[in-house]
């Protein structure tokens, strides 16, 4: 199931206003001829469908979940380990955390702040939690999960060179962008996974090339922190990052999932 969280225009029995909701239509099918069914709620339980139902052309899509944190994880494809600088990923998974102020959706604008000369994309796999957990094992990992989206890990590279820390050059608000919404029906080990800016392929990988796998993530963050459902986990980015600027268009694609797409605006 593909869950949505979205801006509807209302119905009968519903006034405009927020929505979770199931995407409906072919897996491939062009935007235009899919749907959106709404649900009762939230996506952590149960799903039961209210009965609204929209085209997705007439809905405004939203980040499809706020999380309370974004754990992140760095240098987890070689590929980039090496391209920074770096001979070998480490033992330990490195992890640092992006605000929940720093999520937006598909389609939202990426903001550069004035401070930075040089912000960098980065197309991540994101795991979103379905239900509390903490010191989870890694066999009972994967019943943690309610799905899982794209993402974009902007960074602000100079600053996460200079700072010596990592909260200011990952945290600034549209620094995380999730979407389009979360496939819960997906096998993650091995999907393609591509970023393009302005349309031009800068990055083509395979999640089966991550050093720490999903399991092992989501068993080392929980032994640090307790997860809560929907909280996202980042993947780590593979090879190919580089600088957005303003007026770029950056889009994320995993198999299985669809495409997260943010204009780029320099901070006026
Ligand atoms: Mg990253």
């Amino acid at each position: 199931m593909r869950i949505a969280r979205f801006v509807h225009p209302g119905s009968p029995s519903a006034p405009s206003g927020v929505a979770w909701g199931a995407v409906e239509g072919p897996p491939n099918a062009p935007a235009e001829r899919l749907t959106v069914a709404a649900i009762t709620e939230h996506p952590f339980g149960p799903i039961a469908f209210t009965g609204d139902r929209w085209a997705l052309a007439d809905v405004r899509l939203l980040a499809p979940i706020l999380p309370s944190k974004v754990v992140a994880i760095g240098k987890n494809y070689v590929d980039h380990v090496k391209e920074m600088g770096g001979d070998a990923a480490p033992t330990i998974p490195v992890i640092f955390l992006k605000p929940s102020t720093s999520v937006i959706g598909t389609s939202d604008v990426i903001r550069l702040p004035a401070t930075s000369e040089r912000v960098d994309f980065e197309a991540e796999l994101a795991i979103v939690i379905g239900r509390p957990g903490k010191d989870i094992t890694r066999e009972n990992a994967m019943s943690y999960v309610l799905g899982y989206t794209c993402a974009n890990d902007v960074t602000a590279r100079d600053q996460q060179q200079s700072d010596g820390q990592w909260a200011r050059a990952k945290g600034y608000d549209s620094f995380c962008p999730i979407g389009p919404w979360i496939e819960t029906v997906l096998d993650p080990t091995d999907l393609q996974i591509t970023a393009r800016v302005n349309g031009e392929l800068r990055q083509d990988s395979r999640t089966s090339l991550m050093v720490h796998d999903i399991p092992a993530l989501i068993a080392f963050m929980s032994s640090v922190m307790t997860l809560l459902p929907g909280d996202v986990i980042l993947t780590g980015t593979p090879a190919g990052v580089g600088p957005i600027r303003d007026g770029d268009r950056v889009d994320v694609e995993i198999e299985g999932i669809g495409t997260l797409s943010n204009p780029v605006q320099a901070k006026k």
